[in-house]
């Protein structure tokens, strides 16, 4: 593919892009993995097509408004990235693509309304708690609204969980064996708060302290995947200084959130925080890989009952962070738990950040397509390392008529320890 992208005129990230697009040698190997190609059967909705699209709307060869909705079909799962022979690191052209596409194209006033929402209340838990208790008096009348404030409203839970606040420390049981700090994170903490709690009780279980620090937020990985560099600038740096530097690691459990902070380096390139970003960045790991590398100082005990659990690949946790077998090692280690393969695990559940509220249409169509798979297996349970997976799986199984439990993997080690 000949490139002619003037990577000085898009600033630091140019290069990048450049890059990338350079790299791309059009073999296709991504195409029979990427969920949109496969559910649209179209060459613009493939890894291969975008990487074409985004180089000509860099270019200029191709007027923006036309190229950008093939661009914002596009689930950013990465599952192209782990086919691609060629090394395309696709995130680092899509990423700054977006950021640069926002700045030039509005959208209609729904767009702009939804991205403002989600500005304005993802990243801030009381707010947006407080839009989800509306939003759910709103159901009865789903029927009336535009398709994507529909879909908004399907994900929240029939009931929105109450959970104490999270300690400020949470002391290791046992001999001390490390000491953590906890990114608490935004959306989970209303819609799935029990999978903090989980976490703190499965590390201190294994001689972890665990610190959560006050003064942290939102990692801005939601509005970074939505193109606002900004706002995710500012939410990754009030954490830069809110997290302590002299702990053994930062523990996300959402790979949605890993996956961004591992992004930190591209966003925050030919910034003055930008070493700070890498430093930060190299030090959050996901719990279970910080958990399995530490070993159990207690191994789990069996569940009361033999119970069969389907796992399903966060693509932020698989493609993005490449991380496969420390999740599946540790739910292999709990007594009476089996581990049951699903037929597409790694093919996005259509969750991706907020994909789901912006392209409802596919978004549904992958969630049930998931969801047909794990019936087809009827596993006991239903198990994943991202809370949008788990809201996604769970609304799309509870359509279906299932009432499987959808848990995250430290909510499972949590319920071997707590049966004992
Ligand atoms: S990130 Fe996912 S949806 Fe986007 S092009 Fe790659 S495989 Fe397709
Ligand atoms: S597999 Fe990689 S090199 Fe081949 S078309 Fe896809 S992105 Fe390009």
């Amino acid at each position: 593919m000949q490139h002619s992208i003037d990577s000085e005129r898009y600033g630091p990230q140019g290069e990048a892009m450049a890059h990338q697009v350079k790299t791309c040698v059009h073999c296709g190997f991504c195409l029979p993995v990427c969920p949109t190609y496969k559910d649209l059967g179209q060459e613009m909705d493939s890894p291969r097509g975008r990487i074409l699209l985004m180089k000509e709307m860099l270019e200029g060869s191709l007027n923006i408004e036309e190229g950008l909705p093939y661009v914002d079909k596009c689930l950013g799962c990465m599952a192209c990235v782990t086919a691609c022979p060629s090394g395309v690191e696709y995130g680092e052209l899509l990423t700054p693509f977006r950021a640069l596409a926002r700045d030039r194209v509005k959208g209609t006033l729904l767009d702009r309304l939804t991205r403002l929402s989600f500005r304005l209340l993802l990243p801030f838990p009381r707010r947006f708690r407080a839009a989800a208790v509306l939003g759910r008096l709103a159901r009865p009348f789903t029927g009336m609204l535009p398709e994507r404030m529909a879909s908004m409203l399907e994900l929240l839970p029939r009931k929105l969980p109450v959970s104490p606040p999270l300690p400020s420390v949470y002391p290791a049981q046992g001999k001390r064996r490390a000491r953590v700090a906890l990114l608490s994170g935004c959306v989970q903490q209303v819609l799935a708060p029990a999978i903090n709690w989980a976490t703190l009780r499965v590390l201190a279980r294994n001689g972890v302290e665990v610190m959560v620090p006050g003064g942290q937020g939102c990692c801005g990985a939601l509005a970074l995947h939505n193109g606002d560099d900004a706002q995710a600038k500012h939410l990754a740096a009030r954490n830069f200084d809110a997290l302590p530097g002299d702990v053994d690691a930062i523990i996300t459990n959402a790979a949605g959130c890993g996956s961004g902070i591992k992004e930190y380096p591209l966003l925050f390139r030919g910034d003055g925080l930008e070493d700070k970003a890498r430093r930060f960045s190299a030090r959050v790991q996901d719990v279970s890989v910080f958990l399995d590398e530490l070993g159990f100082g207690q191994e789990p005990p069996p569940l009361p009952a033999a119970m069969t659990v389907a796992y399903h690949d966060a693509c932020h946790l698989a493609h993005a962070q490449g991380i496969r077998t420390a999740p599946r090692k540790l739910l292999d280690r709990i007594p009476n738990l089996t581990l049951m393969e699903l037929m597409d695990g790694e093919t996005c559940c259509g969750s991706a950040g907020t994909y789901n509220l912006e392209q409802p249409e596919i978004a549904n169509r992958l969630g049930d397509n998931k969801a047909a798979v794990i019936e087809r297996l009827q596993p006991d349970a239903v198990a994943a390392g991202n809370v949008g997976c788990l809201m996604q799986i769970e609304s799309h199984l509870r359509r279906r008529g299932s009432m499987l439990p959808v848990l995250h993997t430290v909510e499972l080690l949590d319920r071997a320890y707590e049966s004992a």
